[in-house]
């Protein structure tokens, strides 16, 4: 049987285990699907051992991805540009990495009917996670994407990075300097949520005809998205859907079959709202 594994530290609340599981149920794949608590200092040695011993794949989480690209022999272009790999494969004797967190948020707002293309988009936040969904979303032909940050130079730095793919539609800011601009989607890519706090952007930015998306998820709703619905956004969506779409471009990098997002984030939902 095919064996698969998630690394992170800490690993415990992992969901990764049970989506692929499920995946594999659903389109009769024979895999094994296991975490991995890893430390920073042995996260390479880790993932070799496993490879050397058969395994077939892996998905890396906080804090590894980073790590997980510059031990990978060959990168794709979204790892490379998002500079963090979630999505490794051993073929033929070599690491490949991949980063499918973009791909799985724009899939996600996909199937939420939100229109990217010629949309005015705002990023809030300028780590691994905002990075990682820049070109996915410059591939759907936004008109402007807007990243604002608390520490505006990384901001900056994300837009000169991206700046030859960006034909010029990428802009940085601070929060300060958001009081002119209206969004069609505002996406939080902040962890701010995890501490119960949201990122102090102008009311004014969201109309009614807002959508607005935070990478983060829970049983309820986050403090941000809490807000926009104040705020009289159109649509608030969590970053479930984002966690189960990342996830399935991995089994299909893997296994060549796409799974069905749509039931698993059922039971996810459900075992989430449970659990409450
Ligand atoms: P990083 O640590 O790399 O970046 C954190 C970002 O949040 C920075 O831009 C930081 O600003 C900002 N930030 C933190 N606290 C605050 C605050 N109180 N107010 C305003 N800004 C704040 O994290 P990642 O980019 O890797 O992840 C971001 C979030 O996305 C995490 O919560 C993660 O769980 C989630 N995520 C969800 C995924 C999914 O599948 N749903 C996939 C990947 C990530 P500054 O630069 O100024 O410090």
């Amino acid at each position: 049987m095919d064996k698969y594994l998630v690394f992170g530290n800490p690993i415990k609340q992992s969901r990764s285990p049970n989506i692929h599981r499920a995946f594999a149920d659903s389109t009769n794949q024979l895999i094994e699907y296991d975490r991995q608590l890893s430390q920073v200092d042995q996260f390479e040695n880790d993932v070799k051992a496993f490879f050397a011993q058969g395994g077939k794949g892996a998905n890396v989480t906080a804090p590894f991805k980073e790590q997980a690209l510059l031990l990978s022999d060959k990168l794709t272009d979204r790892a490379k540009l998002a500079e963090a790999v979630n999505t490794l494969s051993y073929i033929d004797g070599k690491i490949y990495g991949d980063n499918t967190d973009g791909i799985g948020l724009v899939q996600d707002l996909l199937r939420h009917n939100v229109v990217l293309k010629s949309s005015n988009i705002l990023i809030l936040g300028a780590g691994g996670a905002a990075k990682g969904v820049i070109l996915p979303i410059l591939e759907q032909e936004p008109v402007r994407v807007v990243i604002a940050n608390r520490t505006v130079s990384k901001a900056e730095k994300i837009c000169h990075q991206f700046d030859s793919f960006s034909d010029k539609k990428l802009h940085a800011c601070g929060f300060d300097n958001l009081q002119d601009g209206r969004f069609d989607i505002i996406i939080n890519a902040t962890s701010a949520s995890l501490s119960g706090q949201f990122p102090a952007i102008p009311s004014s930015n969201i109309t009614d005809s807002t959508v607005c998306y935070d990478m983060v998820y829970g049983a309820t709703l986050t403090p941000f998205l809490q807000w926009a619905e104040q705020q009289g956004a159109a649509k608030v969506i969590d970053g479930l859907g984002m966690l189960v779409g990342q996830a399935a471009e991995s089994f299909n990098i893997w296994r060549k079959v796409n799974p069905d997002v749509e039931s698993v984030l059922k039971t996810l939902r459900a075992e989430m709202s449970t659990a409450l």
